[in-house]
């Protein structure tokens, strides 16, 4: 699974707490579309909605901000028209309005940002993994070695359900993947999948 296109629709004022969600999420196989990161110069965000239509997913982020965002109300149709699948992840119940009351969710937790990053983990997992014994998907985090002048790619393979990954964090173990190359070992947080530290080889 890669290449996947997530398309993230938000607020404007609610940037910060996306890019809060999503900072892990953007280390996945992924091309994450924030809406507002992506309004540049040359680009309006009437323009950005031509990237609906090859999304994977759309996010919709439901707050008292969005609520009144003629932006992110236009986007939910527009996914909606061209059948992309919706995940809604709101502040409060209420938000999730109309057509999007009845499609699977999660609410955001702003006192416990790290199981809402795991729920919202397990939920980009659950619409984009495909169905079917003989694609059964990888989820997988690759990045470039920081021991110097290690030129290997590391490669973390998450195989575990949410759930389980939501327990290990209770549990206080880590996720650990060693660089063949240099033995250095990587730690991350199995609920947010943040990277925690690197050990040098030992010996
Ligand atoms: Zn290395």
């Amino acid at each position: 699974m890669t290449g996947e296109q997530v398309y993230v629709s938000h607020a404007p004022s609610d940037l910060e707490l996306v890019q809060t969600l999503f900072s892990t999420v953007k280390n996945l196989p992924f091309d994450v579309h924030i809406a507002l990161e992506e309004v540049d110069s040359n680009r309006t965000r009437d323009r950005l909605e031509s990237r609906i239509p090859d999304s994977d997913v759309v996010v919709a982020v439901l707050t008292d901000r969005s609520a009144d965002s003629r932006w992110v109300n236009q986007e939910i149709g527009y996914a909606r028209a061209e059948r992309i699948p919706i995940f809604p992840v709101y502040t409060d119940e209420r938000h999730r309005g109309g057509y999007l009351a009845d499609i699977e969710g999660m609410s955001i937790k702003r006192d416990d940002l790290s199981r809402t990053i795991c729920e919202l983990l397990g939920g980009l997992r659950h619409i984009l993994e495909p169905i079917g014994p003989l694609s059964v998907p990888n989820w997988f985090m690759r990045f470039p070695c920081t021991t110097d002048g290690c030129p290997e790619q590391v490669v973390l393979e998450i195989d575990a359900p949410q759930s389980k990954l939501w327990k290990q964090h209770r549990h206080g173990k880590p996720l650990a993947v060693t660089c063949s190359a240099c033995g250095g070992t990587y730690y991350f947080n199995p609920a947010t999948l943040g990277f925690i530290r690197r050990d040098p080889a030992t010996q």
